[in-house]
This record gives C-alpha cells, structure tokens and sequence, in this order.
C-alpha cells in the first residue's frame, strides 16, 4: 500500500524522503557499462533479434486479419514490403504459420493467440544453429562476455551476487516510512504510537492528512479501516487515506 511503520531507535536520524542506505547496493558493487555494447549482443545479433521479431509479427497478423485487424504499421510502412499489381503491401498469408512452428517447435495455433508472447528471441535462435553456430558463443559481447557491464574488479560480479540489503536499525520510536522506493523515513521519529497517528492525524499536514481513526489504527496495528470519509477526498478506503500521496 506504500506505507508502513517502523520502530527505530529514538536517536535515529537517516533523513526523511531520502531512500535508507541498507536498501540500496553500495556504488562499489555496480560495474561500469561494456564500451562495446548496451545488452551484452553484438550489433549483428541485435539486428538479427530485430529481424526474427519481424517474423514473429507475420505470425501475429494472421490472428489480426481474422479479427479484422490492421497490418501493423512496422510492417505496413516497411520500405520494400511484397505488393500487388496495385502495389498495395500484401499481408502475409497463413503458410507463414508452418515457417514459424517449425521454427519454434510450436503448434500453429500458439500462433492465434493473442496473449503469446513474442517469439523473437527463439526464431533468432534456431537461425543461428541452422547456421551451425553456437548461439551460447555467437553474437554474444566478447568485451563483456554477454553481461553489458564489466567489472571494476576481479570478484565484484560475486560480490554484488551475494550482497544482500540491511534493514534500519530497530528501537522503541514509531516512525513511518514509504515503501514506493526501496523504501525511506517519511515522518519524524515519535516516542509512542499517539505521538505517530497524531503527527498523520494533524490538519496541518494538508493534502497528507489522515484521519484520525485511521492513523491509530494503521500505527498500533499496520493496517486500515476498509472506508472512511475524510475532508476532501470524500469516501474512500482506508488504505487509500494512508497511502493517497504516493505520487508525490
Ligand atoms: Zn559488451
């Protein structure tokens, strides 16, 4: 819901709005981009990718012709796409299901389905072994090896690996957080739950107002009333009275 409360120490004091240093991987662990490459492909095997996931959407135009569909524009406004003797682009005809399930392994009919996702990145595949190339070794980055980064030290990729985050510390405060982000202080640190539901509770606060029921209830027990009428918002549920800030 993007609230929560936490009990942190009285004297903790990581600033509001700023996400708690525990939740986020230290800059030492994130490696530097491959100077070669954005995905750890070569060029040629994008391209491949970009032309295999073309074939994959003459599978799918078949599906939208019998809806009643248009060709979809990338295809429609390819510069050299087969015509008629009007020269009006021709739409692939259902032959083209055979191609694709004997390239993927797939019946025809996956082909129909609206919801399928795409099957690019098999198509390219199965080029590539028909080639007689390894698709482990062929296309892939030989500055990164495959992974789009390099790293800055030997063992930086193992430790990033095993890296894991670290909650704040805990005590006897009544704090709340937003947990959008990674996860950061959004109030003050108070010495009760009264003190907590209060400061969430105080008209002050303007559009962040929460009503007062609301706010003991989601900081003594976590959660809120399923509705509540609060001055204008109107009606609502709430956990939308608690988390009705979100977006800034
Ligand atoms: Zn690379």
């Amino acid at each position: 819901m993007g609230r929560e409360v936490r009990r942190v120490p009285l004297d903790f004091d990581w600033p509001q709005n700023k996400v708690w240093e525990g939740f986020l991987s230290p800059d030492r662990l994130h490696e530097d981009r491959c100077p070669d490459c954005t995905r750890g492909y070569t060029a040629a095997a994008e391209w491949l990718q970009v032309l295999a996931s073309r074939m994959d959407m003459l599978g799918s135009d078949v599906a939208d012709q019998k809806r009643g569909r248009p060709l979809h524009p990338w295809l429609a406004q390819d510069s050299y796409p087969p015509n008629d003797a009007q020269y009006r682009v021709v739409r692939p005809s259902e032959d083209i299901l055979d191609l694709l399930a004997g390239l993927t392994g797939e019946g025809k009919g996956r082909f129909l389905n609206p919801l399928r996702g795409g099957d690019g990145y098999r198509i390219a595949r199965k080029i590539v072994e028909a080639a007689g190339l390894d698709p482990k070794t062929w296309g892939v980055c030989p500055a990164c090896k495959g992974h789009g980064s390099i790293e800055r030290y030997e063992g930086q990729r193992a430790e990033a690996a095993a890296w894991e985050p670290s909650d704040p510390p805990t005590g006897d405060g009544w704090q709340l957080w937003e947990t959008v982000s990674e996860g950061s202080p959004i109030s003050p640190v108070f010495g009760s739950a009264d003190g907590l539901a209060g400061w969430m509770s105080d008209p002050a606060r303007g559009d962040r107002w929460v009503p007062g029921d609301v706010a003991r209830k989601f900081v003594e027990e976590g959660w809120a009333p399923t509705g509540v009428m609060s001055a204008g918002h109107g009606f609502q549920s709430g956990v939308e009275a608690i988390g009705w800030n979100d977006k800034g």
